[in-house]
């Protein structure tokens, strides 16, 4: 495996493999990496010839009093993963590798990125997209792995490759969780013992939201009621929001039909923490 810092290195990499015919898969992340991540590298890895990690903590989808200068690093350590995983290629650059001192062009998504993080991270969406296709631009994989985890981001990028033409399959993997049932989450290092146990609370208030769908529930609104009232059972939590949504076109809904996410925002102490279901 291959650890490279500059877009040329990576590109020239890649374009032997292709030259070769091997297939490539892409698993973007900003590190500290997890059995979250891991998972997605594993199905790259089955799925692929040669897979690439690119490990970059995108400052432009940070907004100004958000955690980009605490948000936690360890490249040996994430090394030592990918490697055991059987990637390929790490591709770590430096912000200033990505974005030139007069960098101006920006990709926005338009209608998903509104709602739900869209509203609490206004920048944030345009931030991603923006540096995921830059990535695709970068590693032309034939496919790009995805955490349901973020189920936004998902349908911002599947929108924003759909409409761009970029030739490159994003594929969506389910969300890993610790045993308590925690989404397992790079940002999880910044609780307390007192806030890990109180963030158990987001699965358990979204384990009842969906038992809720499951059981016949349509209103909206009572499942909004029912998730939010046991997350404020929590009192080391605060709802940044609970929202139901078509999915994948991210529009407040009513009542439910088709596909739906039901996606939570929480801040346990000050860290804020994302978790979600959704139903096909
Ligand atoms: P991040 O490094 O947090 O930007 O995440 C990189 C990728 O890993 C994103 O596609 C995330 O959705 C995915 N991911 C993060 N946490 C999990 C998790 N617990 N389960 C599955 N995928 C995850």
């Amino acid at each position: 495996m291959k650890l490279v810092h500059t877009i040329s290195e990576a590109r020239n990499i890649i374009k032997e493999w292709k030259k070769e015919g091997l297939t490539v898969g892409l698993v973007p992340t900003m590190g500290y990496l997890h059995d979250g991540h891991k998972s997605l590298i594993d199905r790259a890895v089955k799925e692929n010839d040669r897979v690439v990690v690119s490990i970059f903590v995108n400052p432009i989808q940070f907004g100004q009093n958000e955690d980009l200068s605490v948000y936690p690093r360890d490249i040996n350590r994430d090394t030592e993963l990918c490697e055991k995983a059987g990637a390929n290629l790490i591709f770590n650059p430096e912000p200033s590798e990505m974005y030139a001192s007069n960098f101006s062009t920006y990709v926005d998504a338009g209608t998903p990125e509104h709602e739900l993080c869209g509203k609490s991270r206004p920048i944030h969406f345009r931030g991603v997209c923006t540096v995921v296709s830059k990535l695709l631009h970068v590693a032309t994989p034939d496919k790009a792995y995805f955490g349901q985890k973020d189920a936004q981001q998902i349908a911002v990028v599947r929108r924003m490759v759909r409409d761009l033409n970029i030739d490159s399959e994003i594929i969506s993997c389910p969300i890993v969780r610790e045993s308590d049932g925690l989404a397992k989450s790079s940002r999880n290092v910044y609780l307390s013992a007192d806030e890990r146990k109180a963030a158990t609370i987001l699965h358990k208030a979204l384990t009842e939201g969906e038992n809720m769908v499951k059981a016949g529930e349509k209103d909206c609104s009572k499942i909004i009621a029912k998730v939010s009232n046991i997350i404020n059972t929590e009192p080391l939590a605060k709802i940044d929001y609970v929202q139901v949504v078509s999915y994948p076109n991210i529009e407040v809904i009513d009542k439910i039909e088709g596909s739906i996410l039901t996606a939570v925002a929480v801040y346990i102490g000050k860290t804020r923490l994302i978790d979600n279901f959704i139903i096909e």
